[in-house]
């Protein structure tokens, strides 16, 4: 079979060169494998990551690569990394080495042997990460799952080796707005997991702040549910029986006692209440229809400066 794979790079100059010694050896020493291609994309790296890349090209024909314009992030690497990829198997894999290449072998085993479309790679513990983080997202995949009508494996990665039928049907999901780990779960098919025991970077440093994370999270809830839209609505409904109930509450006082409700903090409070909740659901309108627009403008999800088979197109 013939095996592509993708690789998202970033400032990744310490890693990339070892990542391709130590997965071009386990491929070719699979007999599964009768050729492969290698296909980096470099995300506007500002480092050597790129020269690195280059000079393995010039060595390995089947080396190849696609140079972003700028950072586009990764959801976008992946993206054009699939568009690039010739192989009737595609693996996804991140250039870090977090991502043990030594399962490539029973990942394809089942999906050439099993009748399964893509494998995913399942992370087992979170070891080297903070407890805080872990709890969050925990808490991330129980959420979204809960609302959402498209289940995401908890833990899930990125990594993941696909059929061609497969790769073609992610490639026909073109929106801008990407949440790869949803779309992997939306295109359906028979997906198998392989657990995997998490490991530490070998260097450099994991580009995910928390801020990041934070974006990433609102955006798989955004891309993958509307159940925030309807909770906006919800909300309405609530505050608007609730204040009816109020009205009557206090109409019967002062016909019955002849009460006239006082309460300055009553009112103060309930105006913040009731601007706060307006303000929420602004925001989560927003948050809808800022997406809109962007998938509106149809801007491009990547631009390449740079491929292996076109060198210096622009120049
Ligand atoms: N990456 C990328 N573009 C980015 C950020 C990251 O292509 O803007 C790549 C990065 O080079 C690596 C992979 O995505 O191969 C995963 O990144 P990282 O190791 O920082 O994430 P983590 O493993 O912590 O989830
Ligand atoms: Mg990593």
């Amino acid at each position: 079979m013939f095996l592509s794979v993708v690789v998202p790079c970033y400032n990744e100059e310490d890693v990339v060169e070892e990542f391709y010694t130590v997965v071009s050896k386990i491929i070719e020493e699979n007999d599964k494998f009768t050729k492969h291609e290698f296909v980096f994309i470099d995300d506007g790296s500002k480092d050597k990551t790129l020269e690195i890349i280059k000079n393995l090209r010039e060595k390995d024909e089947s080396v190849r690569f696609v140079s972003f314009s700028r950072n586009f992030g990764k959801e976008a690497g992946i993206y054009a990394g699939l568009k690039e990829s010739r192989g009737e198997l595609v693996v996804l894999i991140d250039a870090d080495l977090q991502h043990p290449p030594e399962i490539m072998g029973e990942m394809a085993e089942k999906i050439i042997n099993e009748n399964y479309d893509s494998v995913g790679a399942v992370r087992e513990n979170r070891d080297g990460e903070g407890k805080i983080r872990s709890f969050l997202s925990r808490t991330f995949y129980k959420f979204i799952n809960s609302i959402s009508d498209t289940q995401i494996v908890e833990n899930s990665t990125d990594y993941r080796m696909m059929s061609r039928q497969f790769v073609n049907s992610v490639l026909d999901l073109s929106e801008y707005n990407r949440f790869t780990k949803g779309i992997f779960c939306w295109v359906g098919f028979n997906n198998a997991e392989i657990k995997y025991k998490n490991i530490e970077r070998k260097s450099g440093n994991s580009k995910w702040s928390f801020n990041k994370l934070f974006k990433y999270s609102i955006e798989g809830i955004v891309s993958f549910s509307t159940f925030p839209l309807v909770l906006s609505s919800f909300l309405g409904i609530l505050c608007f029986v609730v204040s009816f109930v109020m009205l009557i509450l206090y109409f019967m006082k002062f016909i019955i006692f002849g009460e006239v409700v006082k309460g300055f903090p009553t009112l103060i409070c309930s105006m913040f209440f009731l601007g706060g909740i307006q303000l929420l659901c602004i925001g989560i309108l927003g948050q809808y229809l800022s997406r809109s627009y962007l998938e509106v403008k149809n801007r491009p999800i990547y631009i390449p400066k740079e491929t292996s088979e076109e060198l210096n197109k622009y120049k």
